[in-house]
This record gives C-alpha cells, sequence and structure tokens, in this order.
C-alpha cells in the first residue's frame, strides 16, 4: 500500500477503483535531414490520409472532431508541410514546424474563439505525426468499463474521445486547478487531483487506487480494511453532497439572522458560467492573470474590455471584483522576461509591476472603468504594503478616468476600489488603508506565509504552513475590525475561506464576505446556516485566546 499526498485539489469526492493509464509518447520530430523529398512527401501524405479517414469516423460522435476533419482536409496545412519537405525539411519537421507556425497565427488573432482554435490545429498535428512515428492511436475511445484517468496531462480532444459514463475520477500529472481536465471534472462533479507529481511511476495497470480528492490523498493498492473504510466514506460523501445540493438554493443567513455574502474565485469566463450554477452572490476574486498568462501578448485594452464587459453581464447587477494584474513570484508570462531574482515571491510582483509599467496598467483600468458601465464591477489591488503605493495607484486609475471622460467614454463614477490585503504590512497599517477603500479582501495564501516567513509552495514546510496560526488569526480579526470601523465591507478569498473547519470562526470574527471556488460555496453555506452568529462571536473570542494551534484546533473541535 502506497499513499501519496497532494495539496491541489481540483474537484472534490472519493472513488476506488482501476486506473487508465493514458500513455504520452514523445511527438517530437525526429531532426534528421531529408534525402528524398519524393519519399517524405509521400509518407506525409499517407498519413495525412490516415488521420483524415480516423477523423471521419470521430467526426460522426463528436462535434469537436468536424472541426479537426475540417483543419485536417484544409489545403493551406498541407500545402505548406509539402513546402518545407520541398525546401529540404524531414516529413516529421515540416510538419511540426508548420503546425506550429499555424498555432500561432491562431494565437494572434483577436476574437476568443479564433485563439481556442490553436489548442485544435495542434491536437491534428499530434495525431499526424503519431502515423508519421508508427504510434499507434490513442485508445481512450476503447474505455468499457468504470476507471480512474491517470494521464500526465489530458487535452480537450483526449476527453472528448471517452465515454465519460466509464470515467470515475481523473488524476494528472500536470494541469492545474483552472486547466481544461479540472473544468471537466468539476462540471461532471467528478474527482479530480492536478500537479500529482511522479503518479504516472507510481501506478501499473492492474493496481488499485483509492483517490480522496477532497484531502488530496491517493492510496495504491490499499488493504481491505482500507477499501472498507472508503466505501463507507465515499457513501457518506455521496449522502453529503446530495443534501448540501437540495439546500443551496437558501440564502447564506444563520439561524439568529445574520447575512454573509457567498462569492466565487475564478480566472475566466468559462469559470464564471459554472459558479453561476451554485447560487453565488457574487465574483470576490476573478483573478485577471489568467487573461495575461494565456495569451501571447499583453491582452490590449479592447481585449480585456470584451472579457470584463461579459463578466458584468453574465452576473447581472452582482459584483464582480476584478483583481489587477498579480503576475512574478510564482507566475510569469510567456512573452515577457522576467529578471532572475533570489526571491520571487519578496520580488518585482504584483502592484509593484503595474505601477512599473504604467501604459499595461493603464490598458487595464480603462478596460475595467469601460466594463464598469455594464454591471457591478470593483477593481482590486493586489499585494500593496504601503499608503504611497495605494495612492500611486489610484492616482493612475483617476487619469484614465479623466481620459475616458475627455473621450466621452462612460463608466460607473462610484466604481469601488479595495485592496487585496495579504501582507504584514497591510496589517499593521489597515486603519489608514480602511480610510482610504471601499472594501478588503483578506488573501490568506500570501498572507499566510509572509507571516510566518514559510514558502507556501516548499513542501518540506507544508505543515508549518498553517491559517489558524494565532498571528494570522489575530491578523485577520484585526483587518476586520479596522474596516468594520471605518465602514468597510471586509471579505476573504484566500482559501482558508472555505475551510470548512474556519467557517464559524471567520463568521464569529465579523467576516461579510467569503469567496471561494465555487463548488465549495454549498458546503460553505450549509454550516453558516446552521451557526448562531451571536454565539459564534462569542465564541471566537474565547478561540483567540489560545496561543498554540493545538489549543486553537481543540478549542474549535477540530483535529490539526
Ligand atoms: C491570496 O494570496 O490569498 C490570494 C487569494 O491570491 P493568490 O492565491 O492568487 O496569490
Ligand atoms: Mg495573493
Amino acid at each position: 500500500m502506497t499513499t501519496l499526498s497532494v495539496k491541489k485539489t481540483s474537484s472534490k469526492g472519493i472513488v476506488i477503483g482501476k486506473p487508465f493509464i493514458v500513455e504520452n509518447p514523445d511527438l517530437s520530430a525526429d531532426r534528421t535531414p531529408s534525402k528524398d523529398a519524393a519519399a517524405e512527401i509521400a509518407l506525409f501524405e499517407d498519413a495525412l490520409e490516415k488521420t483524415q479517414d480516423e477523423l471521419s469516423e470521430l467526426a460522426a460522435a463528436s462535434d469537436i472532431f468536424e472541426g479537426h476533419l475540417m483543419i485536417a482536409m484544409d489545403s493551406s496545412l498541407s500545402d505548406a508541410v509539402i513546402a518545407k519537405i520541398n525546401e529540404g525539411s524531414n516529413a516529421q519537421v515540416a510538419l511540426e514546424d508548420t503546425v506550429s507556425e499555424f498555432a500561432m497565427i491562431f494565437e494572434m488573432m483577436e476574437d476568443e474563439y479564433m485563439k481556442e482554435r490553436s489548442a485544435d490545429v495542434k491536437d491534428v498535428g499530434n495525431r499526424v505525426m503519431r502515423k508519421l512515428k508508427g504510434i499507434a492511436g490513442s485508445s481512450l475511445s476503447d474505455i468499457k468499463e468504470k476507471v480512474i484517468l491517470v494521464a500526465k496531462d489530458l487535452a480537450p480532444s483526449d476527453t472528448a474521445i471517452i465515454d465519460l459514463n466509464y470515467v470515475m475520477g481523473f488524476i494528472t500529472e500536470l494541469g492545474g486547478v483552472t486547466s481544461h481536465v479540472s473544468i471537466i471534472a468539476r462540471n461532471l462533479e467528478l474527482p479530480a487531483l492536478v500537479g500529482v507529481n511522479g503518479i504516472m511511476n507510481a501506478v501499473k495497470k492492474d493496481d488499485t487506487i483509492i483517490m480522496d480528492a477532497g484531502k488530496g490523498t491517493i492510496i495504491i493498492n490499499p488493504d481491505s480494511q482500507t477499501i472498507a473504510k472508503y466505501e463507507k466514506l465515499a457513501e457518506e460523501f455521496r449522502k453529503h453532497q446530495a443534501m448540501l445540493k437540495e439546500l443551496n438554493h437558501l440564502p447564506p443567513v444563520t439561524i439568529d439572522g445574520h447575512h454573509v455574502s457567498l462569492c466565487a474565485n475564478v480566472g475566466n469566463i468559462d469559470e464564471i458560467k459554472q459558479a453561476l450554477k451554485n447560487n453565488i452572490d457574487g465574483i470576490g476574486l476573478f483573478r485577471s492573470e489568467f487573461l495575461y498568462m494565456e495569451n501571447s501578448h499583453f491582452p490590449t485594452e479592447e481585449e480585456q474590455f470584451k472579457v470584463y464587459k461579459e463578466a458584468a453581464e453574465l452576473l447581472e447587477g452582482k459584483e464582480v471584483t476584478i483583481r489587477t494584474l498579480d503576475i512574478g513570484g510564482d507566475k510569469s508570462l510567456p512573452y515577457y522576461t522576467f529578471d532572475p531574482e533570489e526571491n520571487p515571491f519578496l520580488g518585482w510582483r504584483a502592484i509593484r509591476i503595474s505601477l512599473d509599467l504604467k501604459d499595461v496598467f493603464k490598458a487595464q483600468l480603462k478596460a475595467l472603468l469601460r466594463a464598469s458601465a455594464y454591471g457591478y464591477i470593483r477593481i482590486m489591488f493586489p499585494m500593496i504594503i504601503s499608503v504611497e503605493e495605494l495612492e500611486a495607484a489610484k492616482a493612475v486609475l483617476e487619469e484614465c478616468k479623466q481620459d475616458l471622460k475627455l473621450a466621452g467614454i462612460p463608466y460607473d463614477e462610484n466604481i469601488q476600489i479595495g485592496i487585496m490585503i495579504e501582507t504584514p504590512a497591510s496589517v499593521a497599517c489597515v486603519e489608514q488603508f480602511a480610510q482610504m477603500v471601499d472594501f478588503f479582501s483578506i488573501g490568506t495564501n500570501d498572507l499566510t506565509q509572509y507571516m510566518l516567513c514559510v514558502d507556501r509552495g516548499n513542501k518540506k514546510l507544508a505543515s508549518m504552513y498553517n491559517s489558524f496560526h494565532p498571528a494570522v488569526l489575530n491578523s485577520i480579526q484585526t483587518v476586520i475590525n479596522a474596516a468594520h470601523k471605518y465602514n468597510v465591507k471586509c471579505g476573504m478569498c484566500g482559501e482558508f475561506a472555505s475551510d470548512a473547519r474556519a467557517a464559524k470562526l471567520l463568521l464569529g470574527m465579523g467576516l461579510d464576505e467569503f469567496s471561494m471556488s465555487a463548488g465549495e460555496v454549498p458546503n460553505v453555506k450549509y454550516l453558516i446556516r446552521n451557526s448562531n452568529y451571536l454565539a459564534e462571536k462569542e465564541h471566537t473570542a474565547e478561540v483567540l485566546k489560545n496561543t498554540k494551534i493545538a489549543d486553537i484546533m481543540a478549542a474549535l473541535g477540530e483535529e490539526e
């Protein structure tokens, strides 16, 4: 029995079953020079024809493949490959180079739909490359029994071939919580763990796997006792989820009538659409950096405007809190070179970058202001540490407002401005900040790492990275108190907001808004609806008197 632990849950649930291991062959081109152009052309044409036949069959089952077939039939692609072969490349190199050129052209297009076609071109290219290299086709379409899919990564076309009725869950080595497979898993309410280092080597075909995605646990070849334990847990989980779903149409209000807001954290428009199915009160955090990261250039004002406008419209008057670019730290951009840094998390990131790259900042702020005419947009600045920094950010915003005013372009004149409270400095200066903004959102992911000097991504320190540390809890209470003193709304958008062990404590501290992955909303709502605000307020004061994590957990009636 082997147990693996993972931090990133993309979709909760418990499953027990056999793995289906998706092989990922090396599809890079063999770069040996071509000796015979005619022979290479014949090889390519044969591979292309086989691909077209294969796609014609698949097109009957799914629209995705109809699009792929059109790409495979398009003579501009085959003409470009053949031209490269005639210039001296072998078939594999000609194909690889042509596909990356075509994919790049799609990526550069303004239209979101056309941009996404770049993945389809690459998919078709991979299919032809398999034939050229003599690699047997993917057998994903052959799955005919219930399995847990284990893969290095899963592309949209992979998941389109699989009969998802046979999939119990997903485990991938790559991908983040916003990757395609994560979104599919959440849509289908199937458990999934992504970013599981070494899973491809750890699992073999005939193994039995238990995945408890909520806890981030994978057990390979469990004994019968462990299987029995998890079968029971899985049944309890199913029943609990069904109960939560039934209650989720109700408002997030405590037994004694205290209201809070339950909002969603998202990274793109698709996630907003998904989140809206969970009866949310708004978007508490739109991580705008994904718009920048999944691009080939700094997105223009116009490109961003379209996205923010759509977000505002989708929310139909409910809040959409959009955080300005939070790049640097562990996040980079494919089209911008960051100087190497000794301590990237203490380096050039977030608002520091925006204030230095003023044109980039202004493009984003103008896009946000323009979109604010179409709904309830709130602007949030990340990683603020000083009054000067906030003044500077607000001055740029003022400049943008003036530009728009001069151009006669409408925007919400009362647009709300807020900051992430995620640095010890912002906690220490919180009273000043409270007098300068409309709202706070506590970013416990960073606040915990900066407050405790524990890198949030360092596996060795994972047990020290704990938001129940009294330093973090007391900071949260300080921030909420300061916010309320100055009539500022206080939310939280770090992972801690959806920690079931913390829900009543945060309620008792007076948190106004909890923002989290939308799938967590029903659970937190259930906890809130079963709480008594005044009782939790009193209890919280008692809990915060403790000076050790173990005593805090005991006072909360929770395990560490
Ligand atoms: C946070 O730091 O808590 C937060 C929500 O921001 P991110 O995780 O994107 O740094
Ligand atoms: Mg942060």
